[in-house]
């Protein structure tokens, strides 16, 4: 880094030019962003889903709901396949995130539609929506 006035070097996070007295410009602070959510979903959450589901799709199979049980296997094994993304900071891991969001809700809402019982659909468009907004913000740290 040089100073702006005088051209003199000046040293890392040095404030006051040693030369002319020039207080350079400040770098920009860069915003802190929290990476909680980040570290819950590669630590935890999506080994959890993807084990959770892998399970649902094999109780499935054994009560012949074969068409839930192979969207769920799918399910469990993308959930898996984001959380190695993520964790990579791949480019394409927070789109990966927010399609598993949707592919969530469409097998919620079709396993609701088909038999029926609570479905946590919305939870799935929720979530989509917040892991849109939260990688977009942090799309930066996505680079590889
Ligand atoms: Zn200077």
């Amino acid at each position: 880094m040089y100073c702006e006035k005088c051209g003199a070097e000046l040293k890392e996070n040095q404030t006051v030019c040693e030369n002319c007295g020039n207080t350079p410009a400040k770098k920009e602070d860069k915003q802190v962003l929290g990476m909680k959510w980040y570290k819950f979903n590669v630590n935890f959450s999506l080994f959890f889903m993807g084990v959770l589901t892998v399970i649902s799709g094999i109780l499935d199979i054994t009560q012949f709901k074969i068409d839930t049980a192979i969207m769920w296997l799918i399910y469990g094994a993308f959930a898996i396949v984001v959380r190695f993304r993520l964790s990579g900071f791949k480019k394409d891991a927070p789109l990966m995130m927010v399609c598993l969001n949707v592919v969530y809700a469409v097998v919620q809402g079709y396993n609701a539609i088909m038999y029926g019982g609570n479905s946590a659909f919305v939870l799935g468009i929720i979530l989509a929506i917040l892991n849109y907004i939260y990688f977009k913000k942090r799309k930066e740290l996505f680079v590889k």
